[in-house]
């Protein structure tokens, strides 16, 4: 526990809790702040962290992690698979510069706008967007925070190939994973996916 803030009211508690996620106890660290809506994140090395407003229900929360257990599984082995290494590069890259994100929200959001209205029609509010500078990857959803991230490199690929990653990750709020369906929907509403897919893989080869 810690205090902090003016008023110096406690404004942060930590707990463990175990919970039974993909046919195991799993450890979630939970964590009880000053905030309004509940965060979901799986860290690198696979750990489950779980912000929430105070007094948050425990039983809703357990709800709340049991209703994304998919897309935790997911997570989990895929930031097992991320080598120590990739994230020691994450985390030197430079962060971008205020004029750095203006530009590249100028360029980005109007390609999420374009996309937006197809998972809005099934209901998907719209979700925050930030740009990042990412060492790995293009993107990435977080479908418990509504937001997306987008990678700053998006801006040097062919916009065919960063319309196709916009679109994965809205698409995430209506399939948190990759299955069939993620990909029928997609196929759906941009026939042409796998080549700018492709694409993407070949650049990013050139790029290691
Ligand atoms: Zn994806």
């Amino acid at each position: 526990m810690a205090t902090i803030g003016r008023c110096g009211q406690k404004t942060v508690k930590n707990e463990e809790w175990h919970v039974w996620l993909g046919n195991q106890f799993r450890s979630v660290q939970v964590t009880f702040k000053h905030m309004k809506t509940v965060r979901l994140r799986i860290v690198i090395g696979g750990q489950i962290r779980l912000s929430a407003p105070h007094r948050t229900n425990r039983e809703w929360l357990e709800h709340f992690l049991k209703e994304r257990e998919q897309w935790i599984l997911e997570q989990i082995e895929k930031m097992q698979r991320i080598p120590h290494t990739e994230m020691e590069k994450a985390k030197s890259m430079p962060p971008l510069t205020t004029k750095e994100r203006r530009e590249a929200l100028a360029y980005l959001l109007p390609l999420v706008e374009k996309w937006y209205p197809v998972v809005a029609f099934h209901g998907v509010p719209m979700p925050h967007v930030t740009v990042r500078r990412m060492s790995s990857r293009y993107g990435s959803c977080s479908v418990g925070r509504g937001r997306i991230t987008l990678a700053e490199i998006l801006l040097h690929v062919p916009k065919d190939c960063a319309e196709y990653v916009v679109f994965h990750e809205l698409t995430h709020f209506l399939y948190p994973n990759h299955g069939k369906e993620f990909y029928r929907f997609i196929e759906k509403h941009m026939p042409d996916y796998r080549q700018r897919e492709k694409q993407l893989r070949q650049i990013n080869k050139n790029k290691a």
